[in-house]
């Protein structure tokens, strides 16, 4: 991969990273006010309960991502950016362009998912 396309990757990469953790940062101080919110009413608690649950789903899937792009990032620096986990191929600018921190090519993708 070139020099260039690698740090338009990272840029994106970061970006993505700084969003992400605003989301998980905004939702969690949310969850926290909803946590501290004394209830007596049963249906206010239970639709409390909902929403933190779908929050609490929401920031779980964040924090994949985060966690993905963490990874992805340190590859940036030991040059193994774009190389598939699987089959050690190149994964393909197209395929990074939706998924800058995808680690599988589309084939070991597919592959993957359905061993699932
Ligand atoms: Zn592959």
């Amino acid at each position: 991969m070139q020099a260039s396309e690698l740090s338009y990757f990272k840029e994106i990469l970061e970006s993505r990273k700084e969003q992400i953790t605003k989301n998980i940062d905004s939702v969690n101080s949310e969850l926290n006010q909803l946590n501290s919110l004394e209830l007596n009413d049963e249906g206010d608690h239970a639709s409390v309960n909902n929403n933190s649950m779908v929050e609490s789903a929401i920031v779980q899937q964040q924090e994949q991502e985060l966690e993905e792009i963490e990874v992805t990032l340190a590859k940036m620096t030991t040059g193994d950016y774009g190389i598939c986990e699987m089959c050690e191929d190149d994964i393909g600018f197209q395929r990074l362009k939706v998924k800058p921190h995808a680690i599988y090519c589309i084939d070991c993708r597919e592959i993957v998912e359905k061993s699932k």
